[in-house]
């Protein structure tokens, strides 16, 4: 079977989700969390191939990303105070918008709502201008549309008119940007109610997606299980630059879990409430956005969908790589445009299927009110295009609120060439009479004071000229303090500086392992046209759970020996393998065994017992080789970790054509 052949054998039966789910639930790649007490609705266990190769795709993230780019790994605790998060602003915005059927007490997403029923009402008029033929029943046979019928109980067959089509087009293109108050007015003008029943629902309310908890005995501390790894890397910058000899650009990364208290988990790993995030913070001048290696990825051809296409209410996106993207400024610089396409190179070598991957530009309610510009990856699944890669620049936003609220600078020092002259307000302390006057709360004020800002200082300046004193609070103390000119003193002053100081821009790409693993379970997942019972995961060699089964072709006894050495010489080289000598057929053996993706079958015959020749089988084409076990391991590992072809790899191995793979 050539890589043509293949390709066709690969797209010759539609893919069917529920055939994927079967095999993934049999097969223990993941599992709903709780089972046996009737589950949890978002969470999930892995079982070993899930396990197997999630752990591959975090040990190439860390050697793509961390390991390529020096960057500095830190682990930090999930459970965070209540501070953090509210400095962060997650305390007040990281919410999503719910509306709740006041008849059923059922609560729905309203982003989702006004999705799924305009989606519903396109197909029902397909339907009716005989695009498709009954709706609903073709609703049974594709699985997105299924579930959209379970939601949007019957696809009604009416004609839309055509400004009323253009119209709901426009709304599902920009979807992701409305605000609650929007999505109420888009539900009341669409008469978007109950998808079952119609009813109307209550107007949204947001609701906070972060767990509470308490964090000691006294329940006095409160806090949150962390809903992003971000947090603990901004609080540690201090330490990272310091680790860094004091230089940026530079990054740091973190593997973790995050949780969020979304509101209906659904599709699967895709919206769950527990995942693994890895994410980088990339700390940078603002003054200068250049990546010194961009020149190596300019040329990579990446789909966009920016924000103007978006709102003009299209999804069609445009090719053009990365070097010309940032040079017509679509993407705003040359650092977050080196992120973008590293992250799909990332993703492609995973096994995502590049016709699959778009980068979405964030419409302008959607992003942050301080990012300077922010795309996803997103990825296409059964369920649509999803967001599995956020890549923002979050300009200075995290370290300035973290350090205005701790009143500790989080600054980069940079030496001057050139010193140059600056005009600034400074602030001076009589220190001497500070302790009598605050004891135990001088350090706070103290603080307080040293850390205005440049605004700050001037409005005290002038009230100090003004009233004689400054009035001002200090969190941790009750109450106005007031201090007059014998302890303050507040001046314009010109100095020639030596040092410039600066907070560092971020640019953060941030992955939803689950996400990402489930999108590759998808593009992987092909049936055999010839027996279409007989399904594959064709996971790239790197990422597979277990790279090679060994299979003796029968149990006699005198292939033990044989199958004990080559298992032993396996584990020496550090590939992961599995033994199957079980009674069953090799056909069946090996057909078990490209439902768990595994790419290579090593074959153990009477043969091997006289000259320690083994068969080698690749899973896609079941094309096979011959050879020494030491050229069979070595064509293993050099495919495997080496990144060669399989036609590279085997070059000095004889083709073999004796072993039937029928079942
Ligand atoms: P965000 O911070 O919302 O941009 O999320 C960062 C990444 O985390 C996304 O790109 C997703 O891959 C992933 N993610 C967010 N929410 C969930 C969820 N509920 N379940 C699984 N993955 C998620």
């Amino acid at each position: 079977m050539s890589s043509e052949d293949i390709k066709k054998a690969r797209s010759a039966i539609p893919f069917n989700r529920e055939h994927l789910e079967s095999v993934l639930r049999q097969r223990f790649f993941f599992a709903p969390a709780f089972d046996l007490y009737g589950g949890v609705s978002g969470l999930y266990d892995y079982g070993p191939p899930g396990c197997a190769f999630q752990a591959n795709v975090v040990d190439y993230w860390r050697k793509h990303f961390i390991l390529e780019e020096d960057m500095l790994e830190v682990d930090c605790t999930m459970l965070t105070p209540h501070d953090v998060l509210k400095t962060s602003g997650h305390v007040d915005k990281f919410s999503d918008w719910m509306c709740k059927d006041r008849k059923t007490g059922e609560i729905f997403r309203a982003d989702h709502i006004v999705e799924e029923v305009l989606e519903a009402r396109l197909v029902g008029d397909k339907e009716a201008r005989g695009l498709v033929k009954d709706a609903n029943a073709s609703a049974k046979e594709d699985a997105d549309k299924k579930k959209r019928k379970k939601k949007v109980k019957q696809i009604q067959a009416v004609k839309l008119e055509d400004a009323v089509i253009k119209e709901y087009e426009e709304v599902l293109a920009k979807i992701d940007g409305y605000s609650g108050k929007e999505l109420g007015e888009l539900m009341q003008r669409f008469n978007i109610g109950n998808p079952v029943t119609g009813d109307p629902l209550e107007p949204p309310v947001a609701f906070n997606l972060m767990f509470e908890t308490a964090i000691g005995p006294s329940g006095q501390l409160k806090g949150y299980l962390r809903p992003e790894t971000a947090q603990g890397q901004f609080l540690n910058f201090n330490k990272l630059l310091e680790f860094n000899n004091g230089k940026t650009p530079f990054a740091s990364a973190s593997i973790g879990k995050s949780f969020r208290n979304e509101i209906s988990p659904r599709s699967g790993l895709l919206r769950v409430r527990e995942f693994l995030m890895a994410e980088i913070e990339h700390f940078l001048d603002p003054l200068d956005k250049s990546h010194p290696r961009f020149h190596e990825v300019k040329d990579v051809k990446l789909s966009f969908l920016p924000r103007e296409v978006q709102e003009a209410g299209s999804t069609e996106p445009i090719v053009k790589t990365i070097g010309e993207a940032v040079e017509s400024k679509m993407v705003d610089n040359e650092t977050l445009g080196y992120f973008i396409a590293r992250i799909s190179q990332f993703l492609l070598a995973i096994g995502v299927d590049a016709t699959k991957l778009r980068f979405r530009q964030h419409l302008a309610n959607e992003m942050a009110h301080y990012a300077a510009d922010c795309w996803d990856g997103e990825l296409l699944t059964s369920f649509g295009w999803i967001e599995c890669v956020g890549c923002a620049d979050r300009s200075a936003y995290d370290l300035t609120v973290h350090s205005e609220k701790t009143k500790q600078k989080l600054v980069v020092r940079q030496k001057l060439e050139k010193p140059v002259e600056v005009t600034r307000w400074e602030i001076d302390l009589t220190k001497k009479l500070f302790g009598p006057k605050f004891r135990k709360d001088t350090p706070l004020v103290e603080a307080y004071l040293l850390n205005l800002s440049q605004e700050e200082l001037a409005s005290k300046a002038e009230e100090l000229k003004n009233t004689g004193k400054i009035v001002f609070q200090v969190e941790g103390i009750d109450g106005k303090l007031d201090l007059d000119d014998k302890f303050v003193q507040i001046e314009k002053r010109t100095k020639i500086e030596h040092v410039r100081e600066f907070v560092p821009n971020v640019i953060e790409p941030s992955f939803g392992i689950g996400r990402i693993i489930y999108s590759v379970f998808e593009h992987s997942f092909w049936s055999r046209p010839e027996d279409t019972a007989r399904s594959v995961l064709s996971f790239a060699p790197l990422v597979a759970p277990t790279k090679v089964l060994l299979v003796p072709l029968s149990n006699h006894k005198d292939l033990a020996p044989v199958t004990a050495q080559v298992s032993k010489q396996l584990r020496t080289e550090k590939i992961p393998f599995r033994v199957d000598d079980s009674g069953v057929s090799i056909g069946k053996r090996y057909a078990r065994n490209d439902e768990l993706g595994t790419p290579f079958g090593v074959t153990i015959d009477f043969d091997s017992c006289k000259d320690g020749s083994v068969t080698l089988r690749e899973r896609d084409s079941t094309k096979q080789v011959r050879g020494s076990t030491k050229d069979v391991i070595e064509a293993i590992r050099s495919i495997t970790y080496g990144g060669v072809t399989w036609e590279e790899g085997t070059k000095s191995l004889t083709p073999f054509t004796s072993q039937s793979e029928s079942a």
